[in-house]
């Protein structure tokens, strides 16, 4: 077998179903590659000893013979999901030292699953940010470049796949926070339905929104992660009450029809004109049409659609997402949960004083934004039209899938920026996320599939990420078409450069 940082979830499942590795020696290694890669910044905590304890508890598992085919492969989470025993920080100084007393759901059901917890990501404080920039503790670097965004929020997810520490990664994705930086380090993202995985214990940012999901090497090790960690959960009152599913069977399950050389015949994917603007990053345009040119030699048929609404979702995301963060955010006041200022006169100056000082600038736009959009006067002006117009913006997407089965597109209109680059101009960030945000406001899943690099076709460059965007609860198909192209492809195969 080949070094095991280098292997996927599928791989290291058979590895150590078979008991060729044991569940403590790839932990071990890992927990040391990651110690190595500290100045990527893509962890926030490694707990050596608790990592290795679940793992001899994996290998016991595996030892007895019919354990979960994910049992003792290491995941790390992105620090948005509550942890018991580990620190739960959601990447804010509010949340410092704070110790979560439950795990979330979907940290629950990994660890069921017999998934080694291997740390806890790196991201953008309260998931707000598209760069990881707005992370207290510091940023995380791109693996490929490190003078460069990992992308955000969940930057330390992306980041640490991409540079091998870690198989897989949970993430979470409110307005296109796994699939951009899935994009920017050349990973697989997937953010399932809204309602597909529990929000129970996700540290909220925007509730109609956020969503949890995966980073992995390829769609068929999100897949695996995914199957274990969706399905209905009575502790979150959005959660969708569906039957639980096998994502890996569906994703092998071949097309009726299709088969052989083209996997997907039949298979129609419509690609928005508004995904394809003038504007566009010309690499990424190149790198985009040469993912679909695959997609069609695999059976696939390209038909064109509309979304005429995609640039009106950032102004309706960037009012939402705001009055619903003001909202949530409203909970730290220094009494319930986190951070207390030291020093304050009365009742007014603890709250004023804990705020100010446990809050990040970007989360504190934030809350004023909310408030002001969410406030008497501006209410109607604002949040109802933005909600009225979020409707329209889904009854699109429903539009299109009258005459397409995916959609497809970029991810983000330009490849990983520089460090530094978007710091202090926050609406250069929010225009960024374009391609991302009408499927968030849809509910809608979407995944990130790498589909090449700027620059010369050889390598060198930035890596691009194709966006595929399915119907409701269409996971299975998305995995599925995603699968077909990374078994004719190998951009998901590359490694950033360095040991
Ligand atoms: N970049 C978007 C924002 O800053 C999306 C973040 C996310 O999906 N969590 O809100």
């Amino acid at each position: 077998m080949k070094a095991l940082h280098e292997a996927g979830v599928a791989e290291l499942s058979r590895a150590l179903q078979t008991r060729q590795v044991s569940s403590a020696e790839l932990t071990r290694q890992l927990l040391a590659r990651a110690t190595a890669h500290e100045s990527l910044g893509a962890f926030l905590a490694i707990e050596p000893e608790r990592s290795l304890a679940q793992a001899e508890a994996a290998d016991r598992r595996l030892a007895q013979g019919g354990a979960h085919r994910l049992t003792g492969v290491p995941v790390a989470h992105k620090d948005i999901f509550v942890t018991r025993g580990w620190p739960s920080t959601a990447g804010s100084r509010m949340l410092a030292g704070y110790a979560s007393p439950f795990d979330a759901t979907v940290v629950a059901r990994l660890g069921d699953a017999g998934m080694v917890t291997l740390g806890k990501l790196n991201c953008d404080e309260f998931a707000m940010g598209s760069a990881n920039e707005n992370s207290a503790f510091g940023p995380a670097r791109n693996p490929w470049d490190p003078r460069r965004v990992p992308g955000g929020s969940s930057g330390g997810s992306a980041a640490a796949v991409a540079a091998r520490l870690v198989p897989a990664a949970t993430g979470t994705d409110t307005g296109g926070s796994i699939r951009q930086p899935a994009a920017f380090c050349g990973v697989t993202g997937i953010k399932p339905t809204y309602g597909l995985c529990s929000r129970y214990g996700m540290i909220a940012f925007a509730s109609s929104l956020d969503q949890a999901g995966v980073l992995a090497r390829s769609a068929e090790d999100c897949a695996l992660l995914l199957s274990a960690m969706s399905g209905f959960d009575a502790r979150d009152a959005t959660s969708a009450e569906r039957p639980p599913q096998d994502y890996h069977a569906q994703m092998l399950a071949p097309r009726e029809g299709a088969g052989g050389a083209a996997p997907l015949r039949g298979l129609r994917i419509g690609l928005p004109r508004e995904f394809f603007p003038a504007r566009l990053s010309a690499d990424v345009e190149r790198a985009v049409r040469a993912a679909l040119r695959e997609l069609e030699a695999l059976g696939a048929t390209l038909v064109d659609v509309s979304l005429p609404r995609t640039e009106l979702s950032i102004p309706v995301y960037y009012i939402i997402a705001p009055a619903e963060a003001s909202s949530n955010l409203s909970r730290y006041d220094g009494v319930k949960f986190g951070h207390r200022a030291q020093r304050y006169d009365d009742l007014t100056s603890m709250y004023e004083r804990t705020r100010a000082e446990g809050f990040g600038p970007e989360v504190k736009r934030r809350i004023m934004i909310g408030t002001y959009v969410l406030s008497h006067g501006y209410y109607d002006a604002y949040y109802l039209q933005a909600q009225k117009l979020r409707r329209m913006i889904a009854d699109d997407f429903q539009a299109c899938f009258a005459h397409c089965d995916l959609i497809a597109g970029p991810v983000a209109p330009t490849a990983a920026w520089p460090l530094g680059a978007q710091a202090d101009d926050p609406v250069q960030a929010y225009l960024a996320d374009i391609f991302t945000l009408p499927a968030s406001l849809a509910g809608l899943p979407g995944m990130s599939v790498p589909a090449g690099f700027t620059g010369s076709p050889e390598g060198g460059g930035l890596p691009v990420g194709l966006q595929l965007i399915g119907n409701y609860f269409d996971e299975g198909r998305l995995l599925h078409a995603a699968h077909a192209l990374q078994q004719a492809t190998d951009w998901h195969r590359r490694a950033p450069p360095g040991p």
